[in-house]
Order: structure tokens, then C-alpha cells, then sequence
């Protein structure tokens, strides 16, 4: 029997499950803590093999931390190690982290050093990843530093790269008559999702969809020019190729009757069907209240989820 190891996060509905293997795998109770509030960030990393759950590791981009990786007995513990290991880097370049430090436990040293991995102090181990970065990582954090935005925002929000959408398609007009574009598996969904609302006698309009990275920098330096802080600009926008809008699967939206864009939506008809409605067609809010980013509450942002 021979299968393939596939790396891909834990799912909410799966975290149970990997609180068992941690709980079995892992060696400090600090680790587990962390993982358990790591939840359901997209952060932790499983390795499966055969459907079956093999290795698990995370990351912590606020400690810049690796955590893990843990394997089960019998896996084959070299692969699933490495796979495990690039994956969490690959992460943390997402972050925009030049730098990822590691748990410098016995079991984990040696392995941990072959894949590049070197003592710093009695602390940890750590490896600079500056060299895995994206062009497009590259071009955001030039971009950013420009517009004064912290060196480690992305990371203390838990905020990632978002890549521009490349292939988009008409959703119509939004209530200000301008053209909004979605990817297309979006799209379709956000047409089925409108059509259902309807037909329940509530109505959801697009205000905003597809958003650019050179259309999300203007907001940031009109917002600049206008004399607000940085600090106070990044409490309501994304950064620059941070937001969720270049990926084409978010949509901001509104209902005939509320204030477009503001925190009363929420007492609305349409953002209570929503709530109720809008898991079935795929689509999640991103912002909601007290959310790990530290983002204010957004009951109007919605994204679809592959
Ligand atoms: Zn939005």
C-alpha cells in the first residue's frame, strides 16, 4: 500500500481530531495550548497519507515560530517531516516573515539541522527564509514600507498575501452602477446566494468585489492625505495586498434601507439571512466581532471559500 503524502490545513471540523494526535505526539502542554487557540486560523498543518493523519505542524507568525512538526509512529517520518517543514515556510513567507525559529527539542534537533536549521543560543533553532520570498511578497512589502506600514503588520494580525485574482468575471453593477468582477467560481455562487435571498423576500446588493492592489494602496494614501494615522487607517483597510478583495472571492454588500458599509447592517433583514444562509452557498464573514486580526467588526464583508 503505498500513498502519497498531502499537505493541507486542518479544517475546522477536523481540529478534534488533531487535538488527539497532539495529545499523543506532542511533548510540551505549552505546545498544545497554542495549538487549541491556533484553531482555526488555517495555521495548523496536516500531513495525510491515505486519508489518514500522519504529522501535524503549525505555525505561530506572531512568535515567528514553528511549532512541531509531531508525527505518528509509524509514518514515514523523513518525507513527512520535510513536506511538513516547507509548508509551514511557505506559510510564514505568506506573512511576510524573513525569519522562522524552531522548537529546539532533542527529538527534533537533528532532523530539524539537516533541513537547514541552526542552534541560536540554548532558545531554539532558526532558519532565514528571506530567499523563499515571492515576487509579488517583493513588490507588497516595498509597496508598504512606502506607505509607512509596519514591518510585522501582517504577522500581528494574522492577516496573509493575497494574490490578485487573475481570472475574474462579471457579477453586474453595484448600487453605485460601477462593473463588479469576481473569480468565477465565486461569481456563480454569489448569483445562486442573491437568487435564494430573493426568493426568501430579502434583498443583498454588491457595493465592492474584486479589489486591486494599486486600487487598495489609493485608499491607504487618500485615507494618508487627509491627515489620518497609519494606525487608524489599518484598523478599517487592509494593507496593500493584504486584503481579502484582490483575491476576487470577497464581497462587501447591503440591503435597500441600510447605511452602506456601516456597523448597523447587522440589525438588517439580509445580514440575518446571512447568518443563517450564507454557509450553504460557501460564503463566511471574515471580520467578525472580537476577531483574532484585531480588524473592526465587519458584518458586511463576506468571502467565498474553495
Ligand atoms: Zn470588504
Amino acid at each position: 500500500m503505498k500513498y502519497r503524502i498531502l499537505i493541507r490545513p486542518i479544517a475546522a471540523g477536523e481540529t478534534g481530531k488533531a487535538e488527539a494526535f497532539i495529545k499523543a505526539a506532542a511533548d510540551s502542554a505549552q505546545s498544545r495550548t497554542t495549538l487549541r487557540r491556533m484553531g482555526q486560523t488555517g495555521c495548523v498543518l496536516g500531513a495525510h497519507q491515505g486519508g489518514r493523519l500522519v504529522g501535524l505542524a503549525a505555525l505561530d507568525p506572531r512568535a515567528r515560530r514553528m511549532l512541531g512538526p509531531w508525527l505518528a509512529p509509524r509514518a514515514p517520518a523523513k518525507i513527512a517531516r520535510q513536506k511538513l517543514v516547507t509548508a509551514v515556510e511557505r506559510l510564514a513567507v505568506e506573512f511576510g516573515l524573513g525569519m522562522l525559529t524552531a522548537e529546539n527539542h532533542a527529538s527534533l534537533r537533528q532532523p530539524l539541522q539537516e533541513l537547514g536549521y541552526v542552534a541560536t543560543g540554548s532558545s531554539g533553532l532558526s532558519r532565514s527564509i528571506v530567499r523563499r520570498t515571492t515576487r509579488y511578497g517583493r513588490q507588497i512589502r516595498a509597496l508598504n514600507t512606502e506607505l509607512g506600514i509596519p514591518a510585522d503588520y501582517a504577522a500581528k494580525h494574522w492577516l496573509r498575501l493575497h494574490p490578485e485574482a487573475t481570472k475574474l468575471v462579471s457579477i453586474g453593477k453595484d448600487i453605485y452602477e460601477r462593473s463588479q468582477r469576481m473569480t468565477p467560481s465565486a461569481a456563480s455562487a454569489w448569483k445562486q446566494m442573491v437568487k435564494a435571498a430573493l426568493a426568501d423576500g430579502v434583498e443583498v446588493q454588491p457595493v465592492s468585489a474584486f479589489r486591486s492592489v494599486e486600487y487598495q494602496a489609493g485608499i491607504v494614501r487618500r485615507k494618508l492625505e487627509r491627515g489620518q494615522s497609519v494606525e487608524e487607517i489599518l484598523r478599517v483597510s487592509a494593507a496593500p495586498g493584504y486584503s481579502e478583495h484582490h483575491s476576487g472571492r470577497a464581497i462587501d454588500v447591503t440591503t435597500p434601507g441600510a447605511e452602506v458599509l456601516e456597523e448597523s447592517f447587522e440589525e438588517t433583514a439580509a445580514f440575518e439571512w446571512l447568518c443563517a444562509n450564507a454557509a450553504n452557498h460557501g460564503f463566511s464573514l471574515s471580520f467578525p466581532k472580537r476577531n483574532l486580526h484585531g480588524i473592526a467588526y465587519e458584518p458586511w464583508h463576506w468571502a467565498w471559500l474553495p
